[in-house]
């Protein structure tokens, strides 16, 4: 994604302080939870539920791209295999109420 906005001009210290800025910041917000809120800016892109629980995450975007969706369908199946952990009977967490990708 970096490349289709011309990084390839940028200086080596350039890039890194547009590093965030350019990635595909993403995050993904519990639904029926007060204590964590989506930034106002974020596009809801696909929402994830749990296969154990009835919990429900919104999956959302800081920039709107055409791959937008792929990219969020991978992260949701990432984030099914986090809340599947959480379920593990050696784990017994609670399901975080927000969850950053990388
Ligand atoms: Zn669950």
């Amino acid at each position: 994604m970096i490349s289709t906005i011309g990084a390839g001009t940028l200086l080596p210290s350039q890039v890194f302080s547009d590093v965030g800025l350019l990635s595909m910041k993403a995050i993904a917000i519990r639904t029926g939870q007060q204590r964590q809120k989506g930034p106002g800016k974020f596009h809801s892109i696909t929402t994830v539920a749990c296969d154990k629980c009835d919990a429900q995450y919104v999956i959302s975007h800081k920039r709107k791209l055409r791959a937008s969706p792929t990219i969020a369908a991978a992260q949701a199946e990432e984030l099914k295999m986090l809340l599947a952990e959480d379920h593990q009977p050696k784990a017994r967490r609670e399901h975080p109420d927000l969850v950053e990708f990388d």
